[in-house]
């Protein structure tokens, strides 16, 4: 029986703003001092009130405007509860039923991927497992409880791990380019979760269960969470028995996944309006001031040096990885044109991808410098270049008698003996001298 992959994925992103969600505690809470950011905000203390951060609003919207989405003409925050340790006021601030922005895209070369949702939300602490005074003790550091974390659903529309991996660098690649977060995956500011069942090829509809895998940090245990969990999936149904519905997690030891919990529905959060925080309002003109923030994304990016440089799918795409990278290209690209015969934008583009510059330390005319010199055309003179071709053929008796049997080719052999010591003379200067010394 052949079944296909119906996979939706669920992403968290950390913004890079500089304050908290809803306080003004640093939001970069990266391997500081346990303990060093918190306020009675974030640390849920009776009477504290949140305020929203507004560049956090704005950034969703962005990312929301990137990827296609409708934004929200009015937006509101909810109160999602449960219990767990790291969330001290018993309750995750989040956007329910009214979030920033609706529906959108990204295209996948196995198909499009639709956007389901963006939505706003705070970041929880984080738990540690130690032992302490021989005790083994669970520890909570809240320096991350409060920080913007954006979430991403999309629909079920991904079928196989390789397309999940696509869309995920893709997002990723967003993500940087807008500026909103490192999105650095082993810090955990970009965390993953696959929702993932099968159903038999020719159903459309989707299938009676899902399985979540939480919090992984890599796009490739993303593929390996998902290549394992439709085996595990394949080998139940083949059994005649559905796979539970349930929560289940990454073990980078087993690789594989195992069983956390029985998934919750949307019923046991108890999800209520946040009564401290008003609705938002957004008027056409913010969000269309937002907008033209906008840098050129990627795919754009791509196709136009494609155009614009005469550039292959391959090497655009490499160019375009980062907008750092392509900012560099285009400024190298510049630095060559200024020579009388300027090397043009591919000779950039090769030069560029081997040579790998440094791209913070070396400025893009230095490499153009490099390339100029490399390719320089030192003047010979006739006497220095018989100096050396003299030599060389009467080292290589064989090779001058066989040219002059008539096989030519030979003097390409030739020729890069000569070249050797000459690394910087004009070619077709070399060979018009070898010619006239073979014929002579
Ligand atoms: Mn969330």
């Amino acid at each position: 029986m052949k079944y296909e992959p119906v996979i939706g994925l669920e992403i968290h992103v950390e913004l890079k703003t500089k304050s908290g969600m809803f306080c003004g505690c640093p939001a970069d809470h990266f391997a500081k001092k346990p303990n060093t950011g918190t306020c009675p905000v974030c640390l849920g203390l009776p009477g504290a009130l949140p305020t929203p951060n507004k560049k956090a609003v704005e950034w969703t919207i962005m990312l929301g405007l990137a990827l296609g989405s409708e934004i929200a003409e009015v937006s509101k925050f909810d109160r999602k509860h449960y219990f767990y340790p790291d969330l001290p006021k018993g309750y995750q601030i989040s956007q329910y039923d009214q979030p920033l922005c609706r529906g959108g895209k990204i295209s996948t070369s196995f198909g499009d991927v639709r956007i389901h949702r963006v939505h706003l939300e705070e970041d929880t602490g984080k738990l540690q497992h130690a032992v302490v005074d021989g005790k083994k003790v669970t520890l909570v550091d809240f320096n991350r409880s409060g920080v913007p974390l954006v979430e991403i659903v999309t629909e079920a529309d991904i079928h196989s791990s390789e397309q999940a991996k696509e869309f995920l660098k893709k997002l990723h690649q967003i993500v940087r380019y807008l500026g909103i977060s490192d999105a650095d995956m082993e810090k955990g500011s970009m965390r993953l979760e696959p929702n993932i069942s099968i159903r038999k090829v020719g159903e459309t509809g989707m299938p009676p269960y899902k399985v979540e895998v939480k919090n992984i940090n890599s796009f490739r245990f993303a593929a390996a969470a998902i290549e394992y969990e439709l085996k595990r999936h394949e080998a139940l149904l083949n059994e005649g028995k559905i796979p539970v519905q349930e929560t289940r997690g990454w073990d980078e030891a087993k690789n594989g996944t195992v069983s956390q919990r029985s998934k919750e529905e949307a019923a046991d959060y108890r999800y209520f309006p946040e009564p401290d925080i008003p609705p938002m309002r957004f008027t056409k003109d913010v969000i269309a001031s937002i907008g033209s923030n906008i840098p050129e994304l990627p795919d754009v990016k791509k196709t136009r040096f494609m155009s614009a440089y005469a550039l292959n799918d391959a090497v655009a795409s490499q160019l375009t990885d980062t907008r750092a990278l392509a900012d560099y290209f285009e400024e190298a690209v510049k630095a060559a044109s200024v020579f009388e015969k300027p090397y043009s934008p591919k000779e950039v583009a090769n030069w560029l991808i081997n040579k790998k510059p440094d791209i913070e330390k070396v400025l893009p005319a230095q490499l153009i410098e490099e390339l100029h010199e490399a390719k320089k055309v030192v003047a010979v003179s006739a006497d220095e270049l018989n100096a050396i071709i003299t030599p060389v053929l009467s080292s290589n008796e064989k090779a001058v008698a066989d040219y002059k049997a008539g096989k030519q080719q030979v003097i390409m052999f030739l020729m890069g003996l000569v070249r050797k010591q000459l690394p910087k003379a004009d070619t077709k200067i070399i060979l018009e001298a070898l010619k006239g010394a073979l014929e002579s």
